[in-house]
């Protein structure tokens, strides 16, 4: 039996970080899935003007309890957040409904263990004894518990990298995502405990209303623009003689088509859709199989 409220309601809401780094991605993402908003006054939530799916802007730390009281049905959220709240849930509840509906793929960052760059880091043995801040103290605690480490976790809600400098620990345990910030802290990164993305949470309960359609419409569509994001169409010229060698240093996983022309020293064309972003070394190895005129352009639909 469910402990969520039982009102039903035929419009979905989602709740997105109001302002940092995952607010935007978000938005873009549900304007891609063809949705759009009309903001209110105090630009606190944002009405669905062409689908029945409306905006909570909130604190990203707020969308779990959000979502398990039942006030908004999805929510855009770090991995790193997420599982922390699972974690502190099931601790204090025994369960927990909340679940990652997606990952999204932007937001990428990792929650990790640093020390400082003169340690000689080898293994998680090292972290006995020590204190490290951290503002995710459950999956810090469950990782050094897996490990049988006694250390002592430190629970700070912000700038957690000067705690070493200010003697409030020994260690930090944060996120990182091009390590610029522990560089400039003199720290380097030595175990990581989570790799952490944007995802989308939902609740493992069904609603038995009208949201249960606009879910899945969502979620069509949501997939669709996932599955292309990567995508890319190549196309080039060859020759026909150099078509083999040319084949050969496509991108792994195409699927290329070819037409003949005439003329030009050139004779076929290829467009080839490609899993995946095509880098200057592909495209170099391409040039040096004998491709011409080659073009990397990016998917926005495709429906197979
Ligand atoms: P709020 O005001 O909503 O509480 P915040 O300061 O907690 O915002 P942001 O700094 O905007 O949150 O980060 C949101 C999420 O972005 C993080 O939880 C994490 O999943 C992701 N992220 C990606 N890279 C980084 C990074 N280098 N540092 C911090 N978070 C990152
Ligand atoms: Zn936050």
């Amino acid at each position: 039996m469910s402990l969520r409220p039982t009102k039903t309601r035929d419009r979905l809401r989602i709740a997105v970080q109001k302002s940092g780094r995952l607010s935007e991605p978000s938005q873009n993402l549900l304007a891609q899935c063809g949705l759009s908003f009309r903001q209110s006054r105090d630009k606190l939530f944002c009405f669905g003007e062409n689908q029945p799916v409306d905006l909570l802007l909130v604190r990203d730390d707020d969308i779990p309890g959000l979502i398990d009281d039942g006030v908004c049905d999805l929510g855009f959220l770090g991995r790193n957040v997420l599982e922390e709240a699972r974690l502190d849930q099931l601790a204090s509840k025994g369960t927990s409904l909340l679940r990652e509906v997606r990952a999204l793929g932007f937001g990428g960052c990792r929650l990790s263990i640093a020390v400082p760059q003169e340690e000689d880091y080898t293994d998680a043995t090292q972290l006995a004894g020590r204190r490290i801040a951290t503002s995710y103290p459950r999956l810090l605690s469950k990782f050094l518990a897996d490990r049988g480490v006694a250390a002592g976790v430190v629970m700070l809600s912000g700038s957690v990298e000067i705690a070493p400098r200010l003697g409030t620990a020994d260690l930090i345990c944060d996120l990182v995502s091009s390590g610029a910030t522990l560089v400039a802290n003199q720290l380097k990164e030595a175990e990581i405990i989570l790799k952490s993305e944007a995802v989308l949470v939902g609740s493992t309960t069904a609603f038995g209303d009208e949201r249960d359609d606009i879910l899945a419409m969502l979620m069509r569509r949501l997939d669709g623009v996932l599955a292309v994001r990567e995508t890319r169409m190549l196309m080039l010229r060859t020759t026909r003689a150099d078509w083999p060698a040319v084949r050969d240093a496509l991108p792994l996983g195409s699927l290329p088509t070819l037409t003949q022309i005439d003329g030009e020293g050139i004779d076929v064309a290829v467009q080839a859709i490609v899993p995946r972003p095509v880098g200057w070394p592909e495209l170099e190895a391409m040039s040096r199989a004998g491709a011409r005129q080659m073009l990397v352009l990016p998917v926005e639909r495709m429906l197979a």
